[in-house]
């Protein structure tokens, strides 16, 4: 693994990595296999990625707040997602909802080149400071993801963390034949984790990995 964390990453009591570990194992219990994605999340320190009185409850399988209406998401579904993506062999990744910064952590823990873009402001300064005290690189920008980041693709997988009613058309199209995107598709109360595999042939399979349930993808951006 890449990373090279500093001391307080390491973590005491219920932050342990005994805890981690044991978060690990309940993960692997319930499906995740890749080894690669189970390593990532026992290497990235979840307790830095919330606030300091959540900090405790940061190893339990479960999406925790984060402040403006927001969650970071339940480690489960970060895995599961992560282990789709991982499907096209990607390089460059996109992601859409920074937020907290913990995907794109576990993402650059795997040694990807990641872009992420988040519409409120002051999660992304947050989530970049923590970047930089964590000494990880992720490349970002304050803005309405739905453009995906034009400038900055193709990329080779692109991961949505956040829900719309149906497939943003602009992601599709920023991402490389071969690709692979993962989104959660489907009305606020509920949706289906969405595979989308870009086909040489130009089409698009979409395959339906689990109920998921996300906060929603939303128009325009905020301080
Ligand atoms: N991946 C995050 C999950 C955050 S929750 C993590 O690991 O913590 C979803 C995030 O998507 C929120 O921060 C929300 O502000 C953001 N979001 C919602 N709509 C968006 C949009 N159109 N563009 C960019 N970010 C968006």
């Amino acid at each position: 693994m890449r990373m090279h964390l500093k001391p307080e990453a390491t973590g005491t009591g219920l932050t342990s990595q005994r805890v981690r570990d044991r978060l690990v194992e309940r993960l692997r219990a319930n499906g995740i296999a890749d080894e690669r994605v189970l390593n990532a999340i026992r290497t990235v320190p979840r307790h830095l990625f919330v606030d300091e009185v959540l900090g405790t409850r940061a190893y339990e399988d479960t999406a925790l707040p984060i402040g403006h209406g927001q969650t970071i998401s339940q480690p489960w579904v970060v895995a599961r997602m992560t282990e789709a993506l991982l499907q096209a062999g990607p390089k460059k990744v996109l992601e859409v909802g920074t937020g907290s910064g913990y995907q794109a952590a576990v993402l650059a823990a795997l040694g990807l080149e990641v872009h992420t873009v988040e519409r409120i402001g002051e999660l992304l300064r947050i989530a970049r400071k923590r970047f930089r005290q964590l000494g990880i690189t992720v490349r970002s920008k304050h803005d309405d993801g739905r453009a995906g980041w034009p400038e900055n693709g193709p990329f080779d997988a692109i991961i949505v963390t956040a829900a719309a009613p149906a497939l943003v058309d602009a992601l599709k199209a920023q991402l490389v034949p071969g690709g692979v995107l993962v989104a959660p598709v489907g009305p606020s109360a509920g949706q289906s984790l969405l595979q989308l595999r870009h086909e040489f042939d130009g089409r698009f399979e979409e395959q339906v990995l689990a109920p998921v349930v996300f906060v929603p993808l939303l128009s325009g951006t905020v301080d």
